[in-house]
């Protein structure tokens, strides 16, 4: 049995916080973000015009070395434009894993199409590029550079995999897969800025990658999200249609395709410049809690999930593995009893009415993980990135 006593007891010394609740992921912010709100305020410009958006996009493009990057006012909004971007229409399917947040699955919805379910690996949590194969040997056929679905008829034009907690997916194989088969890469990176595979960063493989700046993300802006491209074309275009597909004029109106009111304001991408200059910090902070759940684990004899080799995480949220769901559910009940917040991984996405329909493949390593993986508390340690 799990010793859920001396987890508590660890995280509680660990934060050195005896009692309260300690919470899944608490944002670091003060001073700096204060001085830079105040700025905005006085700039006058709060909305989607400013400087401080402009800075933003630099600082985040700079800091994982893409060429562009379009800030939007979550990470939902990011996905469902870059993939609108990438080409994808009604009708069409959009390969990614289950096990994932559902705004994932809800972007490729958004945009008419239909979301293909393909597995996990265990050493990753992101999609396996051999389930990706598997499922498109089976199921799709390249005709004059499209992807087709046999059954269906349907194009299969774009994959999204996801970094699961920070961890990097393998990214290159599945781009190699997406290569074969004519599919748009689009890097659902929004809990892995900062995480890194073979010297990359998480989401600059891909044609387009995004991630999310919500509250419980590693930075925040409060509500947030970004797109990063190195292509310029995309990038103007996902700055078009973010702003209602307005066309620049002095004073006229004129809306030349559907658009979106998706531009983060220039309040929140104040805030952001200073969560950006935290970044190395917070980062350095979690890579020390993640080392001190891994020695503690050795200790315990607990399973603590690492980073993949070749890879480093962002170690955005820690996580156990419990034996089984009965341990799983064992522990969740006296963790959040003991005000230490637990929580389990998502409901995979072919388990939720909306996506019970859609095609998948065998997802036994998904179906596995989510029922016993739990995240554990995984904030910056107190005093870091001050
Ligand atoms: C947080 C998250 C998003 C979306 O971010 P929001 O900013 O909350 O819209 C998308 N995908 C994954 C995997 C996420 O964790």
């Amino acid at each position: 049995m799990f010793d859920a006593g001396a987890f508590i007891r660890f995280v509680r010394g660990l934060y050195g916080q005896p009692e309260g609740v300690v919470p899944l992921h608490a944002p670091v912010m003060g001073q700096m973000e204060k001085a830079k709100l105040a700025e905005a305020v006085d700039s006058t410009y709060v909305s989607s015009v400013g400087a401080f958006v402009n800075r933003f996009e630099e600082a985040v493009a700079t800091f994982v070395g893409a060429r562009h990057a379009v800030a939007t006012v979550n990470g939902t909004a990011a996905l469902h434009v870059a993939l609108r971007i990438a080409g994808v229409q009604p009708g069409d399917r959009v390969v990614t894993q289950a096990l994932t947040f559902v705004a994932t699955a809800n972007a490729i919805a958004y945009c008419g199409a239909e979301p293909v379910f393909v597995d996990v690996e265990e050493e990753t949590l992101g999609m396996d590029p051999l389930a990706l194969q598997t499922w498109l040997r089976r199921h799709a056929t390249v005709r004059q550079g499209v992807c087709i679905e046999r059954a269906s008829g349907r194009p299969v034009r774009a994959c999204v995999p996801m970094h699961t907690l920070g961890h990097p997916a393998r990214i290159e194989a599945i781009a190699e897969v997406c290569a074969e088969w004519s599919l748009v890469l689009v890097e659902d990176a929004a809990e892995a800025l900062g995480s890194r595979r073979n010297g990359r960063q998480a989401g600059t493989v891909g044609r387009l990658g995004v991630f999310s700046f919500n509250g419980n993300k590693i930075i925040t802006t409060g509500g947030g999200g970004i797109i990063i491209t190195d292509d310029e074309a995309l990038a103007r275009r996902a700055r078009h249609l973010t702003t209602t597909a307005k066309r620049p004029h002095a004073w006229a109106f004129e809306h030349d395709e559907l658009g979106y009111n998706y531009r983060l304001p220039n309040l929140n991408a104040a805030f952001g410049v200073a969560q950006m200059e935290r970044l190395p910090a917070l980062l350095a902070s979690k890579r020390e809690v993640a080392q001190a759940y891994a020695q503690a684990a050795r200790h315990h004899g607990w399973h603590f999930v690492q980073e993949p080799a070749g890879a480093r995480s962002n170690y955005w949220l820690n996580a156990l593995r419990l034996p089984d769901v009965a341990a799983r559910e064992a522990f969740l009940q006296a963790t959040n009893a003991a005000g230490v917040m637990t929580r389990p991984l998502w409901t995979p996405m072919h388990r939720l009415p909306m996506y019970a329909g859609c095609g998948r493949d065998a997802l036994a390593v998904t179906e596995w993980l989510a029922d016993t993986v739990v995240n554990v508390p995984s904030s910056p340690l107190p005093g870091a990135g001050e």
